[in-house]
């Protein structure tokens, strides 16, 4: 472990923030960060390419005057009129199964497309939040994972194309805060799972709660002893937006720290749906993490952040918006 370097930790002041640009607004993650801005009467400009988020997911947005679409490709330019006072760059593709089929655009969005909503809050006097992720600590041998460590990533495995791309972003925000003085903020985003989850993103949860629902087997990677702790969106938004609102520099682990078994999680969706499947076990993908589990301490420390749903809470809300069929059916990743 190693102590995090003062260019990235320096707190800057908080700023009133009035108009906000999320790159990859019509995500999972995006889409929710965009609604929790509009009901803090923030004026969101969402920029997105439909690679892996859908119009649906923002459709109860359309029409509101304080929230405008663009379709465009942040790996090819980020032009937004008028003032800006945060970017929120979220474009990426974030589920192994869109990243590995999608790995030369991964890197691109996370070294280019960075760059480019980097110039953005440069040219804007912006604050700059980067969504990075706790991929960058790949399998960990620090457990559970605190800023301070500094990974175990396998560069040239398949996961690398993610993993390496968001090591790279980090290092691309440090670079504009010390050299541009672009007030930046960084955020390792862990596990997060709830609503607009596509059931054929590969993620352990929408996976198991489609199986569930379609009473197929729960297909657990290994012995499903391997862990991952799981956030609910909602706290994820209101840690995420906290950290926007703060200056702190990061880079700031969010996520939950309530670690559970993959067998355990499959378990859980199967009594919350109260289906009858049964589970199947499958191989384990390559580089898969064994263990995962936030250290939080800074964010409770600086933000007075601290998950609140529990996960039995969350899941059943997730299985609600599946059941609604709001998520089914969709098929993979448009390429
Ligand atoms: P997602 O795939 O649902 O959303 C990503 C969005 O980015 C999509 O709407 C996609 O169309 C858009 N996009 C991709 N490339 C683009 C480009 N070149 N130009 C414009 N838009 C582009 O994924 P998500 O789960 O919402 O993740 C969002 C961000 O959070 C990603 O940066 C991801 O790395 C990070 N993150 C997510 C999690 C998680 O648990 N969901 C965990 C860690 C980090």
């Amino acid at each position: 472990m190693n102590p995090t370097t003062d260019a990235t930790t320096t707190a800057g002041a908080a700023r009133p923030i009035r108009r906000a640009v999320v790159t990859g607004g019509a995500g999972f993650l995006g889409s929710h960060l965009c609604t929790e801005l509009r009901r803090r009467e923030v004026e969101v400009v969402c920029l997105d390419n439909f690679l892996t988020g859908s119009a649906a997911n923002i459709e109860h947005l359309v029409g509101d005057p304080g929230f405008r679409l663009v379709q465009c490709d942040v790996t090819d330019y980020v032009h937004v009129p008028g003032d800006v006072d945060l970017v929120l760059h979220f474009a990426s593709p974030a589920s192994p199964i869109d990243y590995l089929k999608l790995p030369i655009h991964t890197l691109k969005v996370g070294s280019i497309g960075t760059h480019h909503a980097l110039g953005l809050a440069k040219d804007k006097g912006a604050r700059f939040v980067l969504a990075s992720t706790s991929e960058v600590y790949g399998d960990p041998q620090v457990h559970p994972q605190p800023e301070s460590y500094w990974g175990h990533v396998n560069p040239v495995g398949p996961r690398g194309v993610y993993d390496e791309a968001k090591r790279f972003a980090e290092a691309l925000t440090v670079a504009y805060r010390a050299e541009h003085g672009v007030d930046t903020a960084i955020v390792r985003i862990f596990n997060t799972f709830g609503p607009r989850m596509r059931p054929f993103d590969g993620r352990a949860i929408p996976t198991f709660i489609r199986q569930a629902l379609a009473g197929e087997p729960l297909t657990v990677a290994g012995d499903g002893a391997q862990t991952r702790s799981v956030c609910y969106v909602s706290d994820l938004v209101r840690g995420i937006l906290a950290l926007a609102g703060s200056g702190h520099g990061g880079p700031m682990n969010i996520g939950n720290p309530h670690e559970l078994s993959v067998l355990q999680i499959a378990r859980d969706v199967i009594a919350a749906t109260g289906s009858s499947s049964g589970l199947e076990f499958v191989e384990r993908p390559v580089d898969d993490p064994m263990v995962r589990r936030p250290d939080t301490t800074l964010a409770t420390e600086v933000l007075g952040w601290t998950p609140e749903v529990p996960w039995t809470q969350g899941l059943e809300r997730t299985v609600e918006w599946f059941r609604e069929g709001a998520g089914l059916p969709q098929a993979g990743v448009r390429a």
